[in-house]
């Protein structure tokens, strides 16, 4: 017997249409590449992405067309969220910081029609657009006098003047709600990058999901800053779970600064804020030397690598902020898991807390974890043992865009991350499974050497990785960079891992660098860093 109630598509067009008719004065605030500030609301939104809706209509866009963007968080990215998606067209959001070849690459596997960017993008626009002939239309996220005449791209529009002009009259069509709604590439740092396609159902179970208290905890009380980019997995999903709660958005443009970003924080009095550590790092950089403090930050989300447990204390020993570690990837919408602790943890000395908040975190309902060892049996949830993470849930990826063969090993995704899980659920990242460190047999984790350093006063930054080693296989050496104007030795920081992890993976090595090479997703580049100090030791 089937229940008797009422069935709706769960669609992206449902979002901002709940947002305007709940939360219409709701500001959207942002930093343009212009340098000044833009203040929106979820009712301009909503009016705008109807206003492309429209002006897709007249450019002769098959549904499933894919339109590209390579642009900032900012207003118009936004109103193309909406805009595109909801009229059962494809969003795909480009990587401005990947190399022109294989942006190039990523336009033509998608056969993108229609590309829009940023100004500050031109120069990549330029270099790739006679390479990639699927693309019809080119428009620029500006306003119409603000065009250069001199391009070099034929035909190219102002985003103002191509859809201001448009009537923001609009009835969003209904549809299956397993239609495609956007396209993200993964980072490839090795092979070419490939395609997770997510879905209207995907993108809106993934946005209840995420909103939950014990996940980001998103409210309509809430200024959010998606410091992380909307290039890369929708911003961490944080424009629809932000219209679905009515939440207050602030985006940063392209000043990813310590100060610019400390500016704003205060300026729209962010509650709420979401990024890579290493934009943290810069943001704490600039802080403490001017003995500045947030007067509205209540806690930060940061994942997309291991967050070092030195700037969980930090933020909140020193700010009063809470960080949420969370855990994800491309192919999981992104989230797999967050810690927050649980009602029997309240109890536990502040000391333990923390040790639990250093992990990065439990799944919550939608997404599935195992472990598996070598020989792919199950590992227990001891907190111990480790093994190959995999995933599964409805914002999981079943097969990457084009590709004939599954993704999944029996249902599962394998994610490439070795981990542990504790009795309470909690999972710990090991490391990656091709940055792992196999020594004689044993493996240590290059996060964990990494979280060391990184805890030295003196230290700005640290990677990890391995070296061959005739008798052990490999061993681990830690490169570093100071803090400025600090002295460290290689001894002394060597010194200090005595005591604080295993004698046998105390690095054998120190190197000091000027900078650590970060990819295009703010993470360490190991595969860069392993090529410039192979040359750097052949040289
Ligand atoms: P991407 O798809 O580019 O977002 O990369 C996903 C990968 O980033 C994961 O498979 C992990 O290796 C890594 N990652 C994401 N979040 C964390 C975290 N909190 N701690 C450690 N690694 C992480």
């Amino acid at each position: 017997m089937f229940g008797l109630m009422q069935q709706h598509e769960l669609l992206i067009s449902g979002l901002i249409e709940f947002a305007q008719s709940n939360h219409a004065d709701t500001e959207i605030i942002s930093r343009r590449v212009e340098g000044d500030i833009h203040r929106s609301n979820w009712a301009q939104v909503a009016k705008r992405a109807k206003q492309i809706a429209n002006a897709l209509k007249h450019m002769d866009l098959a549904v499933g067309s894919r339109v590209a963007t390579i642009a900032w968080n900012g207003y118009r990215h936004l109103e193309l969220y909406f805009g595109v998606s909801g009229t059962a067209r494809i969003l795909h959001t480009i990587n401005p910081r990947l190399h022109p070849d294989q942006l190039a690459w990523i336009v033509n596997h998608a056969e993108d029609e229609v590309l829009c960017f940023d100004m500050s993008f031109l120069p990549i626009v330029q270099a790739i657009h006679a390479k990639t002939p699927t693309v019809r239309h080119w428009i620029a996220l500006c306003d119409a006098d603000r065009l250069p005449s001199d391009s070099g791209i034929p035909g190219l529009q102002s985003y103002e003047a191509w859809m201001g002009s448009q009537s923001s009259e609009f009835e969003w069509p209904i549809f299956d709600e397993h239609t495609a709604s956007s396209l993200c590439y993964t980072s490839g740092t090795t092979g070419h990058p490939k395609g997770t396609l997510y879905s209207h159902r995907s993108t809106l179970l993934h946005a209840f999901g995420s909103a939950l208290p014990d996940v980001m905890n998103m409210s309509a009380t809430d200024s959010v800053l998606p410091v992380v980019p909307m290039f890369h997995v929708n911003a961490w999903g944080l424009p629809y779970s932000s219209a679905m709660v009515g939440a207050k958005l602030v985006f940063p443009g392209p000043a990813l600064d310590g100060k610019s970003v400390y500016e704003l924080i205060e300026q729209e009095q962010v509650t709420f804020a979401a990024g890579v550590p290493t934009v943290w790092q810069m943001l704490l950089s600039h802080m403490k030397p001017l003995n500045a403090r947030f007067s509205s930050l209540k806690r930060t989300v940061i994942g997309g690598s291991a967050c070092p447990p030195a700037m969980i204390h930090t933020f909140k020993e020193e700010y009063g902020v809470e960080v949420l570690h969370a855990w994800g990837m491309t192919e999981l919408s992104p989230l797999g898991t967050l810690c927050s602790l649980k009602n029997k943890h309240m109890a536990l000395p502040e000391g333990e807390r923390m040790k639990i908040r250093l992990k990065q975190g439990r799944s919550f309902f939608g997404v599935d974890l195992k472990i598996l060892n070598d020989q792919g049996q199950r590992q227990v949830h001891d907190g111990k043992s480790y093994g190959d993470l995999y995933a599964k849930g409805s914002w999981v990826i079943k097969k990457y865009f084009k590709e004939i063969d599954t993704a999944l090993i029996d249902g599962w995704f394998p994610t490439g991350d070795v981990a542990t899980i504790d009795e309470d659920g909690y999972m710990q990242v090991v490391d990656r499974t091709k940055d792992v460190i196999k020594s004689g047999g044993e493996w240590i984790s290059s996060i964990d050497i990494e979280n060391i350093a990184v805890s030295h006063p003196h230290v700005a930054m640290a990677a990890c990785i391995a070296i061959a080693d005739p008798k052990w296989d490999e061993r681990p050496i830690v490169v570093v960079v100071k803090k400025p104007g600090l002295a460290l030795s290689k001894e002394e920081l060597l010194a200090f891992y005595v005591g604080k992890t295993a004698k046998w993976q105390i690095p054998d090595d120190v190197i000091f660098v000027e900078s650590i090479p970060i990819g295009a997703t703010g993470k360490i580049l190991k595969t860069k860093l392993r090529e410039d100090l192979f040359k750097h030791k052949q040289s």
